[in-house]
């Protein structure tokens, strides 16, 4: 099926124009493409500058530019020539062979799924809140470099995420300007025979009908769904209007959208991947429709198309506090999805419910999204390898009687996509010594690479990047105070503030407690001599917004704005409203320092700060999420001990002063030591460990390559083989779950010997199996792992049936004697080919 909308007939009418190029000019302007490929930017500033400027929306400037000026540029035979050059290098760029198609070409990946409530691809496309729809963003952008087919799978939001505007008292107010889908990079999704794609979902009372539509970004497609249809009762047309807003059920609503809705959308595509990539829990439901379209097309029930499906399903989990998960009340699961259990996928409520609890027969316990994500998941991880840790820690309840070591979640560190994120001079800098396609493939080599680059190129780089920074700071803070109609001296003043010699410093985020976004301020007179010091003065850029329901977020952003508008602050901060990925491209390519300071462990990654990696900046950061793995003294400085202290206040202070006597005693001094030619040397051989080390590693190439070959190709190598003959492999395999619930308890452990010589213990282990098979499962000898080492776990062979008991046998194995025989448990696992224990079945049972 041909899901391409003809650009020549697009929406609303309003390129129709007899003017030829048009659908070239059209083809580039709805490619997100843009957003990391500066070759077309010319053409839409030739078109017009200050809306280009103003919007960096080729899609607003294409249907705003009068048809006048559109058939005159169109006439210039050099500008026409350029339009078709650009959308032939568009093509080739889609249609070239890539790293996937290199490394992987008999792969039995088709495709990828991914599903995600936000995106962050542009600021001409304002669907994403923060750091989740970075990442879905950049992981989306990287796959197309690579070739790996990935679709996105998101909804489109008619207010999206709130905007921020500062009062003139530092108050935060949340504005929700109207997102025009006519004025959006999207298209809507039409059937071959031109009529757009609708589906119906049934929702209580009223069905609900979904319009569909596609962005292209690169190679890859994203398609978005929203709920703003006419023909829908009025109280569903607002479901997808905000990002994150409204009560539990609004959520609940648009979570059924995007995974049910989603899923069925890409059936009706006539597409169906292999693998399905939850980016949060937020899109689990999604599981459930793909079991039930297995249902439909094999007549399995339900649980063992779940067992089929889920070995296609990936979770990515991105929370670090257990209060992060989604969790809904068992009424509203019950009103929203009651029938839908029962109808359509035929289970019961309480069936339902029980995918996502602890305790299935709680009645009050709340649905978990993240529980049910596991449950309907083939493998899960998390972000950074310390939140892989906290996640284990997170999910050891659903493992009970599991050493923590082993609850089935792993990780995958978070990355950002490059090319997005570097300036035009670092794209310069990096191309002349890494090419130009250094981004496109295996990034091991660029290391080496960028280590040539000189001391006096790499700081001619930087002081130009901190130029542009306040250049675009002081402009963009005197237009802001003077709309929120400050005194005049005031604008003048904020038009001169900074400069381009001082130290700056970028700390922007969003302005949630944890994040600790006030620790600076701790010692506000402390931090004023700093800045104000007159031989080695240091200056602050910062942006920032908190959620319109977070009180204690949003008066910290009053605090701060309260700093700044103090005389002496003045000239050495500055607070940009409303924080986008607009501001944040102007901080992360010309800062000289990003400053992180949550609180451990609750920072799942962090990408901001791998946003200034590729522009020559440096971190400072607690030693939290991606940080607490990429940290050495050679690449940037590291705040905190590495250890957990929840919120315990006088822990806060302490780093505050640790903070100071950092940037006091070693990031200041670094700064500003300069050889004879002026150049900070030790600063710059930073900055060049830093890029050299760290901007392949926290690339969204990295993450990808990381995601293909360690989840998607082996999930999809699973899902091919369960789904063969029409699930029977699910419905063998729920019937072994099902045999081990019924037998569990009934097993136990008999006398375990051991017999020790010089080197080896050999321990005989008896085992009771009652009625299960004993194929069924395993037996192991475990061992804690020593001084940080990994567990030990050595497999016992059956070696023979004990006498007098139907369905007893004796195990054996072998270990060094290095280690005392008392270090050592026997324990009975679920066993499987190809089942993954314990996420599929977690039964364990002890010797002792
Ligand atoms: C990168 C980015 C984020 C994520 O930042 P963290 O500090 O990693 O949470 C949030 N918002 C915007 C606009 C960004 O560009």
């Amino acid at each position: 099926m041909n899901n391409e909308t003809p650009v020549s007939q697009p929406l609303y009418g309003l390129l129709h124009t007899d003017v030829g190029g048009i659908d070239a000019l059209a083809e580039l302007a709805l490619d997100m493409r843009s957003s990391w490929n500066h070759a077309t930017d010319q053409v839409w500033r030739q078109l017009d500058p200050s809306l280009w400027d103003l919007t960096r929306n080729p899609w607003v400037v294409l249907q705003t530019v009068s048809r006048e000026k559109l058939r005159d540029a169109l006439a210039d035979a050099a500008f026409r020539r350029n339009v078709d050059a650009l959308v032939q290098a568009r093509r080739a760029a889609a249609e070239a062979p890539a790293w996937f198609q290199q490394a992987h070409p008999q792969a039995p990946l088709n495709s990828v799924a991914y599903f995600s409530m936000e995106f962050m691809l542009s600021e001409a496309l304002p669907i994403y809140s923060g750091g989740l729809g970075n990442v879905a963003g950049d992981q989306l952008k990287a796959a197309g470099d690579l070739g790996v087919p990935v679709i996105g799978v998101g909804l489109l939001y008619q207010q999206g995420y709130f905007r921020q505007l500062i009062d003139p008292d530092g108050a935060q107010q949340a504005l929700y300007p109207y997102n025009d889908p006519g004025q959006l990079p999207v298209t809507p999704l039409r059937r071959p025979d031109g009529e757009w794609l609708r589906l119906k979902l049934d929702l209580p009372g009223h069905p609900i009908w979904l319009r569909a539509w596609q962005v292209r970004v690169g190679r890859v497609r994203l398609y978005l769904l929203d709920s703003n249809d006419a023909a829908n009762y009025p109280p569903y047309r607002g479901i997808t209007s905000e990002l994150y807003g409204g009560g539990p059920d609004q959520r609940l609503m648009q979570e059924l959208i995007l995974g049910i809705g989603g899923w069925r959308l890409l059936a009706a595509l006539g597409i169906e991947p292999q693998v399905c990539h939850l980016n949060e829990g937020h899109a689990a439901l999604a599981v459930l429709e793909r079991a039930r379209h297995f249902m439909q097309a094999t007549g399995q029930p339900f649980e063992a198309a779940l067992a089929v499906t889920r070995a296609g399903n990936l979770f990515t989990t991105h929370t670090a506090v257990a209060a992060g998960f989604d969790r809904f009340a068992p009424a509203q699961v019950e009103h929203h999805l009651g029938g839908y259990a029962r109808t359509q996928l035929g289970i019961s409520l309480h069936e339902l419910l029980a995918l996502g609890r602890r305790h299935p027969d709680d009645a009050a316990e709340p649905f978990n999204m993240a529980y049910l994500a596991i449950r309907g998941s083939g493998a899960v991880n998390g972000v950074s390898r310390l939140h892989g840790e906290v996640s284990r820690r997170l999910f050891a309840p659903l493992f009970p009687r599991w050493p923590v070591d082993e609850v089935p979640v792993g990780h995958v560190t978070n990355g950002v996509h490059m090319p997005t994120w570097d300036s035009a001079a670092a794209d310069d800098l990096w191309t002349r010594a890494c090419g130009k396609d250094r981004w496109l493939g295996p990034t091991e080599a660029l290391e080496q690479d960028i280590q040539s680059v000189s001391d006096a190129d790499l700081w001619r780089f930087r002081t130009a990047a901190s130029t542009a920074l306040i250049d675009y700071a002081r402009a963009r803070a005197a237009r802001q105070l003077a709309a929120a109609g400050a005194p005049q001296e005031e604008v003048e003043g904020a038009g001169h503030s900074c400069d381009c010699h001082t130290l700056t410093l970028g700390f922007a985020r969003r302005f949630a407690t944890y994040k600790r976004p006030n620790l600076l301020l701790h010692d506000p007179e402390r931090l004023l001599r700093l800045l104000t010091n007159p031989q080695r003065p240091v200056q602050l850029i910062m942006a920032g917004k908190a959620h319109p329901a977070d009180q204690a977020g949003q008066a910290l952003i009053q605090q701060w704005i309260h700093f700044t508008r103090r005389p002496e602050a003045r000239a050495r901060v500055i607070f940009l409203s409303d924080y986008d990925m607009h501001v944040a491209g102007h901080l992360v390519q010309g800062v000289d320092v990003w400053l992180n300071t949550p609180r451990r462990p609750w920072e799942a990654s962090g990408t901001s700060g791998m946003k200034v990696l590729v522009n020559g900046g440096l971190n400072l950061s607690e030693l939290d999420g991606w940080w607490a793995e990429a940290y050495t003294p050679e690449v940037g400085w590291a705040l905190g001990d590495g250890r957990e202290h929840d919120d315990d206040p006088a822990r806060d202070a302490l780093e505050a002063e640790a903070l100071y006597d950092l940037l006091e005693r070693e990031v200041i001094p670094a700064f500003y030591s300069r050889d004879a030619q002026g150049i900070p040397t030790a600063w710059v051989a930073r900055m060049r460990e830093s890029m050299a080390r760290l901007a392949p590693r926290f690339s969204s190439n990295r993450a990808v390559r990381e995601y293909t070959e360690r989840y998607y190709l082996p999930a999809a190598s699973a899902y091919r083989a369960r789904s063969a003959d029409q699930g029977k492999i699910g419905a063998d395999l729920v019937d072994w779950r099902h045999a081990l619930d019924q037998e569990w308890a009934a097993l136990r452990f008999g006398e375990v010997r051991v017999e020790t010589d010089d080197e080896r213990h050999v321990f005989e282990a008896q085992v009771y199996l009652d009625e299960l098979d004993p194929d069924a499962v395993r037996v192991e000898l475990y061992a804690n792992g020593v001084s940080g080492t990994a567990p030990e776990c050595v497999e016992m062979i059956r070696s023979r049936q004990l006498v007098g008991a139907a369905n007893g046998y004796a195990y054996r194995a072998e270990v060094p004697a290095a280690r005392p025989a008392a270090d050592y448990t026997a324990r009975l696992l679920p066993h499987r080919d190809g089942v993954a224990i314990p996420l599929e079945a977690a039964h364990v049972l002890w010797q002792r």
